[in-house]
């Protein structure tokens, strides 16, 4: 995050925020110091102060959480020769297949690959992302377009995760333990629960993700050791042709949905939650959560985050409003309707409709990029990212999540 633009107070006035699912209410919203600072009901109808942004006909939603990417993974495409039955086998063979492709996409510099996927979660309004593998310093970096989880330990899986104890215990206290698991069909993927709690690793530390061979008994063990879990329904589909029944695993106390990367899924987060609405069953309230408030207490996320309240982040994005409550909107909402995404009270993204309205502070050094039909002006050196990707993909042959990008002239 920028640190300069941090330092900006200013006022969102004319805009309806979403207090809930279904309860949206006109407020005026001031940001100091990269937090909310105050909602307060006496609507403004003009700045107060030449920082101010005129909100008029958006609704504000708080910042989206995506509880599960692997951020190197976002200029690759789709890969894979499925069904298969455990992660192993996909991993296996896609590095047989599809060798020369990986190598390829592996020579684009690390640091471009995952500001890349920094750039594909903040072009579909998330905030925060729960990058799973190891961390790379650019993440750690004021520039990052996104806040990247930085509390919580992880490992692969039981499988391929190494050393599980050790791996748990460089995790830092009050973070959580974050790892695949049970992701598959057969008895490999559905062991893998009782093992781990064989060797106690499953309690209220923990946090799996995937969970696709998890049957009624290990819900009700998940229950018992209090552990949470995160799903990415689009990606087993795609792998295992098989989807997830939220209907028991949202037994579990604590449930969250992540994009997981564009190695396997369908999109990005948005499209992760039609997915998980349209073919999951999920209620749009219940989706709404999944990627909002329980996202946020999974990942023990700083206080307020998920939520637009005093005192929390000033993490904030704005779509058209049309008059309807956010659960109503979330099985349309697309990358193309989030026009301002502020993070930090930072403006990371615009679109070319808001860009306009705002204040010359809060927008110097937006680049424009066209993605899937639409422009966005983003706070990230997207000429040079674009450049360093095609230098290695061709000319015009680089996709972010499967969506088509180029610098408009
Ligand atoms: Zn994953």
């Amino acid at each position: 995050m920028t640190e300069s633009i941090q330092q900006y107070s200013f006022t969102l006035y004319g805009a309806r925020y979403v207090k809930g699912p279904w309860e949206s209410i006109a407020a005026t919203i001031q940001i100091r110091a990269g937090s909310i600072a105050d909602i307060s009901q006496t609507l403004c109808h003009g700045p107060i102060s030449r920082n101010d942004i005129d909100l008029d006909g958006f609704l504000l939603m708080p910042g989206l959480i995506n509880a599960h990417d692997h951020l190197a993974f976002a200029l690759f495409p789709k890969l894979g020769n499925p069904p298969y039955r455990n992660y192993i086998e996909w991993g296996e063979d896609i590095h047989r297949q599809f060798s020369e492709c990986i190598a390829k996409h592996k020579s684009i510099p690390k640091d471009v690959r995952v500001l890349w996927g920094g750039i594909r979660n903040l072009l579909c309004g998330v905030t925060t992302v729960s990058h799973h593998d190891a961390f790379s310093p650019v993440m750690l970096t004021k520039g990052f377009p996104v806040k990247v989880v930085q509390t919580n330990g992880w490992a692969h899986s039981p499988a391929l995760g190494g050393n599980l104890h050790a791996a748990r215990k460089a995790t830092r206290p009050g973070g959580t333990f974050v790892l695949h698991a049970c992701e598959g069909i057969d008895d490999l993927a559905y062991e893998e629960l009782w093992k781990l709690d064989r060797v106690g690793l499953l309690d209220a530390e923990t946090v799996l993700v995937h969970g696709l061979a998890i049957d009624a008994i290990g819900v009700e063990l998940m229950r018992q050791r209090a552990t949470s879990l995160i799903v990415c329904p689009s990606s087993n589909n795609f792998l295992f042709e098989r989807l997830p029944d939220i209907s028991l695993l949202a037994k579990i106390e604590k449930i969250a949905l992540g994009s997981d990367s564009p190695l396997t899924a369908e999109g990005d987060l948005l499209d992760e939650l039609h997915f998980i609405m349209r073919y999951c069953g999920v209620a749009p309230h219940a989706a709404y959560r999944m990627v909002t408030e329980t996202s946020s207490e999974i990942l023990r996320l700083e206080s307020g985050t998920g939520r637009i309240k005093i005192d929390g982040p000033g993490d904030l994005v704005a779509i058209r409003d049309t008059g309807q409550d956010i659960a109503a909107r979330l099985p349309q909402l697309s990358h193309r309707d989030i026009e301002l995404v502020i993070i930090n009270g930072s403006v990371q993204l615009a679109s070319e409709a808001l860009i306009d309205r705002l204040p010359h502070s809060l927008k110097q050094c937006m680049e424009p990029l066209w993605v899937d039909g639409s422009t966005r002006w983003l706070r990230a050196p997207v000429g040079m990212l674009l450049e360093q990707a095609e230098k290695v993909l061709g000319i015009g042959q680089v996709k972010l999540g499967g969506k088509s990008i180029h610098i408009p002239v």
